[in-house]
């Protein structure tokens, strides 16, 4: 430990104080203390004394102590337990220009927040719009305050970047010495966080595409340019990389840099069997080249269906395409509805007529509203007597859309307890069209006990399915501990549907587990949860997802017919009232 260490701790302290609310004098002499120590000209060692430390102004007796303790030991109990008592993430929050620490320990008192990702998702869900000192222009600063922190990052959600990244390419696309070109990577593979942008393009005047990139007005700098391979960081933060190849080796690097590793090495293995050579130049057979024209002939010479981008991932897909079992992926077109919506009745920002207005416009047959349970206050949760209030409304409207064949159905997003049971009495729960059953609050219970309360909820025979089944959020808050292959297995014993959270900070449930929860024949949702216009579209992303999990039309709930729909949660009402009654 030197000098600089010890600095580096006392400012710490103090912002960790600072976050506690402390005594300010107390604060500002850790901060004097270490400004005061970087700028003397002692060698801190050992063996320096408290009597020296106090000689250096600015340093008096109490912290000079500290320092020596710190000297010592290596450690310091007050900064240990700060540590311990403090999320790490708050700290990280105060680099938020306009947030200071009172403003954040206020919303980790009063809204749980811990990081920033978790205030990022708060905002937009509208929390700060009623709190005591925020407000809607308070929010709007946080959230722009996050875009510029988030910069910087080496990670970034699929949504942030995809319109960025769309952009470029579209110039490269125009530009007049392209002759082929694509995004690739694992943007192309539709990767729910990616750390840069590929793309691959073929010329004849490599150097003038080169040119041509690497001035974009996008480029908000240049971070690399060569006479095939350049690199731009875009103001989002995120790097775009070019590389330019004959047109004739186009495909196969096309394949080669949309990855991912895994399905290439894969890939070379199958081939080497072959006797045949694969890389990002070609196929080749004794050093001669196979010709292909596309991604297609690829696949195709191997006599293997071609695989989407989506599935890339080394997960079966090379032997399911050799067989011929590829999956017919679910596409945006063929979702019908859409569940899991809050409204103003909740903590939505639109009303019911508003956001069922868009649906019909964005061709939909169907909504299935979920505002927040009781339990929610946060969230504006339903108290059982706004219950009422928000049936009548619904059949209103439902009067109105009769012949526009367009219908609400009548949902809750019902909190599960801590121990696993529902928000509401049965005779309240059997009022609805459908359940939808999430863990909200005590995120810190052991995988067996998370677990065996979530699977709880799953056998209460109102749920109708289980929402984002991890609480993860992308990049902010890492999954609770749950196994998540006994949650499918629940669901699928006892006829629950799984939400695929298309809000694409959640994007949960996780690609990796549709397939297991597919074979088991589970049902999935591709829902939005949405708290505005502007998220209904996001179901998007969440077919992204779903095809990145081998998932058919036939697997989702929402690409039944209205007519389909309404039979579907009949049925599953009538089942469970057969339960309830045994
Ligand atoms: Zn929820
Ligand atoms: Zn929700």
């Amino acid at each position: 430990m030197d000098k600089k260490d010890v600095a580096r701790i006392l400012n710490e302290i103090a912002t960790l104080l600072e976050l506690k609310d402390e005594n300010p004098f107390k604060i500002r002499a850790y901060t004097n203390a270490a400004r005061a120590l970087e700028a003397s000209d002692i060698d801190l060692t050992e063996k320096t004394t408290v009597e020296e430390l106090t000689r250096i102004k600015g340093i008096g007796s109490h912290i000079a102590e500290r320092i020596k303790i710190l000297m010592d030991s290596g450690t310091l109990p007050l900064y240990e337990e700060l540590k311990s008592t403090i999320p790490p993430g708050l700290v990280e929050m105060l680099k938020i220009p306009t947030l200071g620490p009172k403003k954040i320990k206020y919303l980790y008192d009063n809204l749980g927040i811990t990081n920033v990702g978790e205030l990022e998702y708060a905002c937009i869900e509208n929390r700060l719009v009623d709190l005591p000192h925020f407000g809607k222009k308070t929010q709007e600063n946080i959230l722009k305050g996050i875009e510029a922190i988030k910069k910087y990052k080496e990670q970034f959600l699929y949504a942030s970047v995809i319109d960025g990244a769309l952009e470029v390419w579209e110039k490269i696309k125009n530009f007049k010495y392209v002759i082929r070109s694509s995004i690739a990577g694992s943007l192309r593979r539709k990767k729910e966080i990616v750390k840069d942008i590929d793309i691959v393009a073929s010329t004849d005047e490599s150097l003038k595409v080169m040119d041509f990139f690497t001035s974009l007005k996008e480029a908000e700098e240049v971070i690399a340019k060569g006479d095939t391979k350049s690199s731009i960081r875009l103001s989002s933060g995120i790097n775009v990389d070019i590389r330019t190849v004959t047109d004739e080796q186009f495909p196969y690097a096309l394949h080669h840099f949309t990855g991912s590793k895994e399905h290439n090495i894969a890939m070379r293995t199958m081939a080497i069997k072959d006797n045949i050579k694969i890389n990002e130049y070609g196929l080749f057979k004794d050093d001669k080249l196979i010709k292909c024209y596309s991604e297609e002939d690829i696949y195709n010479f191997f006599s293997m269906q071609y695989i989407p981008p989506e599935l890339r991932e080394n997960f079966g897909e090379i032997e399911a395409a050799r067989n011929n079992t590829l999956p017919e992926l679910i596409e945006e077109k063929d979702i019908s509805g859409i569940f899991h919506i809050h409204t103003n009745f909740s903590d939505g920002n639109m009303s019911i007529k508003q956001c069922c207005e868009e649906l019909i416009k964005m061709g939909f047959e169907y909504a299935g509203i979920s505002e927040h349970s009781k339990t929610a206050q946060y969230a504006g949760g339903l108290k059982e007597e706004q219950i009422e209030l928000y049936f009548e409304e619904i059949d209103r409207l439902n009067r109105q859309y009769e012949n526009q064949s367009f219908k609400i159905f009548k949902g809750i997003e019902s909190d599960i307890l801590l121990d696993g049971s529902l928000d509401y009495p049965n005779e309240i729960l059997e009022k609805f069209d459908f359940v939808i059953v999430a863990i909200h609050s005590s995120f810190n219970l052991s995988e067996e006990e998370m677990t065996k309360r979530i699977i709880k909820a799953i056998e209460n025979p109102y749920t109708t399915m289980l929402a984002h089944p991890t609480g993860r959020l992308l990049l902010a808050r890492d999954p609770y501990k749950v196994d998540i292959i006994k949650i499918i297995n629940a669901a699928a014993e006892n006829n629950v549907d799984l939400e695929l959270n298309a809000s694409p900070f959640r994007l949960d449930l996780d690609w990796r587990v549709c397939k297991y929860a597919k074979e088991k024949g589970v049902k999935i949702f591709i829902n939005p949860d949405a708290h505005s216009i502007q998220n209904l579209y996001e179901y998007k992303f969440g077919v992204n997802i779903a095809r990145k999990g081998w998932l058919e039309k036939e697997d989702v709930g929402n690409t039944l017919s209205l007519k389909e729909m309404e039979e579907y949660l009949k049925n599953k009402k009538m089942e469970r009232l057969k339960k309830v009654s045994k």
